[in-house]
């Protein structure tokens, strides 16, 4: 098994979606965000801009924009996703055209080192055995002199990391394992990181030592992810743009009821449950006992309810209830309802 950057990450942003992802194989629900798409073209702009340079052609300003242009229409689809609703595909699009622009102007002509390669793929061991394999593309490899090497990594984010970080981060460190790997002449890797948005370059020489560290960390990740029992759900601010929403216990509720609502299909038991729970609930503190058998009841509806439709979180009208597995206790039996409690957000 070759592992990524990119799948070790996913596997600590949220187990879950790491088993949809690499164990299970499925394909991304939502296909695209308009950030990753942007992402995309930016980047194959700049790969376009350095592959000519590699055959002894720059491009003027104008010919990147049009290449830019021209990437952007060819695969731009309505299945894109744009998030922040107040901004349309064009905004992004101006962002992309500033970033490539931005770039050019302060880079041009180019020569502050040797491009050796775009797009690079690498594959390496971690270990001697061959157990641990690592894989990685780069986006810009060159040389400054011999055996100075720089990874160069394009960043379309809107948030600028601190030198701290960037110190933390993995994903460059790994192609300078790979690096090290490949090339005997090796003296210096130095990782830069290009954040477009800003116009802002940031560098790093990591030493051997650090590299070392890394090398066994990740050995040790690798572990945890092969012997995983379990995939937990890890909600949080990243699933705005996790591509499996709609197939999450966290969300698929939300996206349930979208459905029945275009479809004019009113059997939403869900949802009228947590409304009914939720108006009830208030009337608690009125004291009836007939209140409180009634919202006992819907307690296990509800219960009953996210177990059948595999549901974490089930959604109302303008509340939300969240289904919590509590620890099984010794003497309860197993599977029984008692072993799950209601959370509700308001
Ligand atoms: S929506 Fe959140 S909790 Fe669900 S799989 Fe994606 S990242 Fe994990």
């Amino acid at each position: 098994m070759q592992y990524s950057h990119s799948r070790l990450s996913t596997f600590n942003q949220c187990p879950f979606k790491y088993k949809l992802k690499y164990v299970d194989n499925i394909d991304p629900i939502i296909k695209d965000t308009v950030e990753t798409f942007l992402g995309s073209i930016v980047h194959q702009t700049l790969e376009h801009l350095y592959q000519q340079l590699l055959k002894d052609h720059q491009n003027n300003l104008d010919e990147l924009l049009s290449f830019f242009y021209h990437k952007w229409d060819e695969q731009w689809n309505d299945e894109i996703l744009i998030v922040k609703k107040n901004y349309s595909m064009h905004h992004y699009q101006s962002l992309g055209k500033k970033y490539i622009s931005d770039y050019y102007q302060q880079y041009k002509p180019f020569n502050t080192s040797k491009t050796l390669a775009v797009e690079k793929r690498i594959i390496f061991s971690l270990d001697e055995e061959k157990n641990y394999q690592m894989k990685g593309y780069i986006d810009r490899l060159s040389e400054s002199k011999p055996g100075y090497y720089e990874i160069h990594d394009y960043k379309t984010t809107t948030r600028l990391p601190s030198q701290k970080q960037i110190e933390k981060d993995k994903q460059l460190a790994i192609y300078a394992l790979g690096i090290k790997h490949k090339y005997l002449d090796v003296k210096d890797i130095t990782l830069v990181w290009h954040f477009l948005k800003f116009n802002k370059e940031m560098r790093l020489n990591p030493s051997d030592k650090q590299l070392s560290k890394l090398s066994s960390e990740l050995i040790s990740s690798i572990d945890s992810i092969e012997n995983i029992k379990k995939y937990p759900r890890n909600p949080s601010m990243l699933c705005h743009w996790c591509s499996y929403k709609p197939i999450c216990p966290q969300y698929s509720h939300l996206y349930q009821i979208r459905e029945q609502r275009q479809n004019r299909y009113h059997k939403r038991t869900g949802k009228q449950l947590v409304d009914q729970y939720v108006s009830l609930k208030k009337q608690t503190n009125q004291q009836k006992l007939d209140v409180y058998i009634e919202l006992d009841q819907l307690k296990k509806d509800l219960i009953d309810y996210a177990k059948r439709e595999h549901l974490d979180v089930i959604y109302g009208s303008r509340s939300k209830i969240r289904i919590i597995k509590k620890k099984e206790s010794s003497n309860a039996f197993k599977g029984e309802q008692k072993d799950l409690i209601l959370i509700e957000h308001f």
